[in-house]
């Protein structure tokens, strides 16, 4: 089945800020690796020249949404050889491995496989030059949202897993997730079978680069990024002479009107306590002055956190470009559906089991945040994962340098995070800390009774 979907303004990027860092650090001073965590940590320290070369090939070798064929060829022969049963083209380009280890749960690990069409302006010496026909324009294509240290994670934690197979029991059923940039992967898998055709997990887990030092682990319980639904409507006029609107119905005038008349669902029909945000990010009409064209086309994107708040802004935006065109007599809009993924909850009792396994290997590096704090505003669609009813956790990983932190502070300058064309993650301290937590976090479900 192909799948075709526009890559849309609601690119999405799950970004933690620094300033949560001073939000909830309980952590003790000292850690004291357990014993599941030296063993990892010796894999690591065997693997890791591998682990290294994949990630830069990987860099080097971005692939925008639903095209990530190169990546899901490497990563599927990594797991076959790995002894994982591995199926590919699963909603598109998808990635499933499956490997049994006796009874017990099954466990899910997810990493998503997608690059941005943007261009790289790092210098570093693996920096993508790469490019692609994204939406059918050539684009340069980088991979300045993390997802090539993602797919790193998953194929380490996989090695770390196979070779501890003594200390776990049950199934693990790695996902390889094409095109998370534009909301669409996880439903596209989900549509092609992922709970049907594979084993369905009793735990899932996945994590996110953010803007920490490198190393640093993040724990969000609750409700972690925002929900996101865009809408392309086209408001239908009737075209004609610039000198003769009375003879017209100005499309342009009904979406100028929907512009400004939407974001009073927000200020006026909104909980003003909880998060909301209509952005419209495109409106496009008409070739010349003179001439009211017959359509107008405006793209509207929402965010909340609440599904009742995604609810009253998705009915909100509807009534509004309905009454809009009503007022001008002009035919109800043409109103389609772009994308869209609910809010990503991590499970409160699983992310709560997780922060305190993993405390005495992480120590003060582990930042563990109640759900009583609000998250991001960006959206991720391991979100999808948690609403089928899988208890989910998505972890945050620390990305960068310290010293390059202190320098940025230093000169005034804000980091270059997540989907900036200077986004430059530390490799090492990155993949090891992401492998340690989603290996250990598999290890404490998995544990034989
Ligand atoms: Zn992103
Ligand atoms: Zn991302």
């Amino acid at each position: 089945m192909p799948i075709k979907r526009k890559l849309s303004a609601a690119r999405a990027a799950f970004l933690i800020t620094l300033p949560a860092l001073a939000v909830a650090s309980t952590s003790p001073v000292h850690a004291e690796p357990t014993a599941a965590a030296t063993r990892i940590s010796s894999v690591l320290d065997r693997g890791y020249p591998a682990l290294d070369a994949l990630y830069k090939d990987i860099h080097a070798h971005p692939e925008v949404g639903f095209q990530e064929r190169r990546t899901a060829t490497l990563l599927a022969a990594r797991m076959r050889k790995l002894g994982f049963t591995v199926t590919e083209g699963v909603g598109g380009t998808g990635v499933v491995a499956v490997l049994r280890n006796g009874e017990g749960p099954t466990v899910m690990v997810r990493a998503e496989m997608d690059a941005l069409p943007m261009e790289e302006k790092t210098g570093l010496p693996y920096a993508s030059k790469a490019k692609q026909v994204v939406d059918g324009k050539e684009s340069f294509v980088a991979h300045s949202c993390g997802h090539d240290v993602h797919v790193t994670w998953w194929v380490g934690t996989a090695e770390a897993l196979m070779s501890m197979r003594d200390a776990w029991k049950g199934t693990l059923v790695f996902v390889g997730q094409p095109s998370e940039e534009t909301v669409g992967g996880a439903r596209a898998m989900i549509a092609d079978g992922l709970f049907t055709r594979f084993p369905k997990p009793d735990f899932a887990f996945a994590a996110h680069t953010s803007n920490m030092p490198a190393g640093m682990l993040f724990v969000k319980a609750g409700v972690s990024s925002s929900a996101a639904d865009s809408y392309e409507i086209t408001f239908h006029g009737r075209g004609g002479h610039g000198s003769m609107p009375n003879a017209t119905i100005d499309p342009i005038v009904i979406g100028a009107r929907f512009v400004s008349d939407v974001q009073t669902v927000i200020s006026r029909e909104k909980d003003a306590a909880a998060f909301g945000v209509i952005t419209i990010g495109s409106f496009q009409a008409g070739t010349v002055a003179n001439i009211i064209p017959d359509d107008a086309v405006v793209k509207v994107n929402l965010r909340s956190h609440a599904a009742a708040v995604q609810q009253l802004l998705k009915d909100g935006a509807v009534r509004t470009a309905n009454a809009s065109a009503a007022m001008a007599k002009a035919p109800p809009p043409s109103i389609k559906p772009l994308s869209g993924t609910p809010a990503l909850v991590n499970d409160p009792d699983l992310a709560k089991r997780m922060a305190d396994k993993l405390m005495p290997t992480f120590g003060k590096r582990l930042i563990f945040v109640p759900a009583t704090v609000p998250p991001a505003s960006a959206s991720e669609d391991f979100s999808e994962i948690a609403e089928a009813g899988i208890p989910s956790l998505m972890f945050g990983i620390g990305s960068f340098d310290p010293v390059m932190i202190a320098d940025y502070q230093q000169r005034g300058q804000p980091l270059p995070v997540n989907h900036s064309p200077y986004y430059a993650p530390q490799p090492e301290p990155t993949i090891r800390a992401g492998v340690t937590a989603l290996a250990l976090s598999v290890l404490a479900v998995a544990a034989p009774r």
